[in-house]
């Protein structure tokens, strides 16, 4: 018997077209980080935003990840097979008196007097949009969309790579949805629902979702459960300073492979780039477990704060020449 529990992290692709190099860098931190501590990798995909997922596309975003010489253990989970789970959340939620139906556009919701538009582009949900309470203690129609009460209040973050930071999800988003007319959770009730069944100690991922870990540990003291540590690691940025996306297909991990670029180039320079290697040259898979301490991704995540990394024209040349 081990004193210690084993620790837990996912791989949580959304299978909606293409991989990036960016999103081939936090897959491969994430699966080398955990190699390197000897944690469970479980895969999971989310699929629930049933608009973006093509026909094929679970294939083929578990083949990008094999392409790159990523392993897990177990078999995947799959967020589509079962709601069960996701429907217990929302209605153990509803008992409390915490949801709502809504049925406003965000057009209706942006107009609302004092929500103040966040700078990315978010609609807050203000409190006076809310119905009168009582709300109903049940869930009376599955095929609606229903927010969750987020009254203001700071919320602290204890990030394993970035530090401490403190959001406030009831100024920043307001009630958030987190069940949808498309009759599946939303994203922040999935992802907490998911992580506990899964039993995923550490969350490893892209640090566009740090604000997002504030709601999710709101959502799951909701629950009663407890939250993961986290670790989040820093984007790549295309050179026009925007995050790297999905719609720059030249950079898509399927693509890059058809024109016969090596995986061992993605894996190479995604370690460069976070200064686990001195200068870009392939490397295996496996390779980078042995770079991958803790110590060095919390360095590598406060260089690339001060730096951030851009991939352009440069070092697609470089994932393309051979040598
Ligand atoms: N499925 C999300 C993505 O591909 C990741 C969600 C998460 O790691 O919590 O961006």
């Amino acid at each position: 018997m081990t004193a210690h529990p084993t620790r837990v992290t996912r791989l949580a692709p959304t299978p909606s077209g293409a991989l990036h190099v960016g999103n081939a860098r936090t897959f491969l931190a994430t699966w080398a980080l955990a190699r390197h501590e000897a944690w469970r990798v479980v895969l999971r995909l989310e699929d629930l935003d049933l608009g973006r997922v093509r026909e094929g596309a679970h294939e083929a975003c578990v083949a990008d990840l094999r392409w790159l010489g990523l392993d897990w253990d177990g078999d995947p989970l799959v967020q589509s097979t079962e709601l069960a789970p996701y429907r217990a959340a929302l209605e153990r939620l509803a008992l409390q008196g915490l949801i709502f139906r809504c049925d406003r556009s965000r057009a209706e919701i942006r107009s609302a007097a004092s929500a103040p538009h966040a700078d990315d582009g978010e609609t807050r949900y203000p409190p006076e949009l809310r119905p009168h309470e009582p709300w109903p203690r049940s869930v009376e129609k599955w095929d609606a969309n229903h927010r969750l009460r987020v009254d203001r209040a700071v919320e602290a973050v204890v990030d394993e790579l970035l530090g401490q930071h403190a959001f406030d999800p009831g100024l920043e988003a307001g009630d958030l949805v987190v069940w949808t007319k498309l009759g599946v959770p939303a994203y922040q009730l999935a992802v907490v629902v998911d992580d506990a069944r899964q039993g995923v100690t550490d969350v490893v991922r892209g640090d566009d979702l740090l604000s997002s870990a504030a709601r999710q540990q709101l959502i799951a003291r909701h629950l009663g459960l407890t939250h993961a540590r986290w670790w989040h690691l820093p984007l790549v940025y295309g050179d026009d300073r925007k995050r790297l996306a999905k719609r720059n297909g030249a950079h898509g991990l399927a693509a890059l492979r058809d024109e016969g670029v090596a995986a061992e180039r993605i894996v190479g320079w995604c370690a460069w780039s976070l200064g686990l290697l001195p200068e870009p040259r392939p490397l295996g898979a496996r390779d980078l477990v042995a770079r991958s301490s803790p110590e060095a991704l919390r360095d590598a995540a406060l260089r690339t704060a001060r730096e951030p990394t851009v991939f352009d024209a440069n070092d697609l040349a470089w994932l393309r020449s051979v040598r």
